[in-house]
């Protein structure tokens, strides 16, 4: 689609139209390797190759929005390890869409599915609550008394918890009730149901914010029609506060620390690796003689081990510079003697409680990048922004391959999958701190995209409203 290049270039989310225009008079954008400081020409974003200060603009990915009416018994993610049916087998399209927000199993009703990660973002943190309608078909029925308590607040085994509104819409053995509630928690309005002495039969969401299910048929989807994208916007805050923590969890070479440190650079966070503690007192166990799988003395040596990661001392490539006891260690953790050996040690608790009790110090130090595991989960259940990045198997271990090989070490690439694999397998199996995305976690994955695209969404999380650098 060819378009007039100040307007490209807004799209893209470089400046305003105004902005771009500046930009371009100023001779700082070029199309095709020529500059161009008139105005009028016109420009494919995703076939011209466009820079603005040498450095190229990358299409903005095209976003699509589709609603569900989310029949029982299927589950709201995208993919089911248990093999149930889900929430995308319902919508069958080319784009890569994701739930925006869960809705139980059991539950019925209106849920959103979108590739747009920045409105994903502010429809489901908890600092843009904005409401959901539900119809509850509840056994009995509820007294204005016991409606008007919902409002009051009820007292839930995880706090109170309080409706906007209650009220009865069709009495009978088993009526039918309208909740409106704001909050996202677990269960929430079947919980507050229950708790005044009416279990639910059935629950059908029928409003999210400005979207109304309204007629679609149970089972059926639909796109959203541009008034109705315009209308969820414009609830959002236009120049949202910049997150202070980042959480980035995903599998091994899923792009974390590549994307951590660009993001932390570009943004001015601190970028934090919390991988290199695990692989740091496994080193120190391993050089030590200690058994890796003598759980005691490891998790007394990791108590004692004293890890710093610090900007790097020498210019050999390295990303950080890191310590064990004052020992510069930064390339003997990468060893695929330390790779074997991370996750039977970091699946220790003792080992995780006093890592975390570090990294959580650290976080608290200033705004960060935090990667790993569960950053999102356990360390910063809190986190402002949590991004969950994930790619196939074979690309990880493509990329894995590659670093090794360009660090001037033999790789077999197949050796690399299995011990990818078996890391992956050990470290979302264990029992404590699996891996595993957040509830409010942006998925992306990253297998076919490249490192700037990634860079740029995570970006447009950081700032919804435009650029990093425009944010004050
Ligand atoms: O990120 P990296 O591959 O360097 O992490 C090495 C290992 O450390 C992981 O495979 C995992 O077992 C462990 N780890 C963890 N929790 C974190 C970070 C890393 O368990 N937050």
């Amino acid at each position: 689609m060819k378009e007039r290049l100040q307007k490209a270039l807004a799209r893209a989310g470089v400046a305003s139209r105004r902005q771009a225009e500046e930009m371009i008079r100023a001779g700082r954008v070029r199309v095709n390797g020529a500059v161009v400081a008139e105005m009028g020409v016109r420009v494919d974003l995703t076939t011209d190759r466009i820079e603005v200060d040498g450095r190229p603009v990358d299409a903005p990915p095209a976003f699509v929005y589709y609603m569900l009416h989310k029949p029982r018994g299927v589950v709201s993610t995208v993919r089911d390890e248990g093999g149930r049916r889900t929430v995308r087998d319902l919508v069958p399209v080319a784009e890569r869409v994701y739930p925006v927000g869960r809705l139980d199993m059991d539950s019925e009703g209106l849920i959103l599915l979108t590739n747009d990660g920045a409105l994903t973002h502010v429809l489901t943190h908890p600092r843009f609550a904005h409401e959901k309608e539900y119809h509850v078909l509840v056994v009995g029925e509820p007294t204005g008394e016991a409606l008007q308590r919902l409002q009051q607040g009820v007292s839930l085994a995880d706090g109170m918890a309080r409706a906007d509104e209650a009220s009865l819409l069709m009495p009978s053995q088993n009526s039918w009730v309208r909740v409106v509630v704001h909050e996202g928690r677990k269960h929430l309005v079947r919980q507050m149901l229950e708790a005044i002495g009416h279990p639910v039969l059935r629950l059908v969401r029928v409003r999210m914010g400005p979207l109304r299910l309204g007629k679609l048929p149970v089972g059926h989807y639909r796109t959203l029609s541009p008034d109705e994208i315009a209308n969820l916007r414009k609830g959002l805050p236009q120049t949202m506060t910049r997150p202070r923590t980042i959480a980035i969890d995903g599998p091994a070479a899923s792009g974390k620390s590549t994307i951590g440190e660009l993001i932390a650079k570009r943004c001015g966070y601190f970028y934090f690796d919390t991988g290199v503690m695990y692989r740091a007192a496994t080193w120190a166990a391993l050089d030590r003689g200690v058994d890796i799988r003598d759980e005691a003395a490891v998790t007394a040596l990791t108590r004692q081990l004293h890890i710093e990661v610090k900007p790097p001392t020498v210019a050999d490539g390295r990303q950080y510079t890191v310590l064990a006891d004052g020992l510069d260690i930064t390339w003997q953790i990468r060893t695929p003697a330390v790779d074997a050996g991370v996750s039977p040690v970091s699946a220790y608790p003792g080992v995780r409680e006093a890592l975390v009790a570090q990294q959580r110090r650290i976080a608290a130090e200033g705004p960060i990048v935090m990667a790993g595991r569960d950053i999102g989960t356990v360390v910063l259940p809190d986190a402002d922004l949590k991004i969950y990045l994930d790619a196939t198997p074979e690309v990880r271990a493509r990329r894995r391959h590659l670093e090794i090989l360009a660090r001037g070490e033999p790789s077999d690439y197949d050796e690399v999958l299995k011990a990818m694999l078996r890391r992956d397998k050990i470290d979302s199996t264990r029992a404590i701190a699996p891996l595993r995305p957040a509830d409010d976690a942006v998925i992306i994955d990253t297998t076919d995209l490249s490192i700037m695209e990634v860079v740029a969404r995570v970006e447009q999380l950081i700032c919804p409203a435009g650029r990093p650098s425009d944010a004050s």
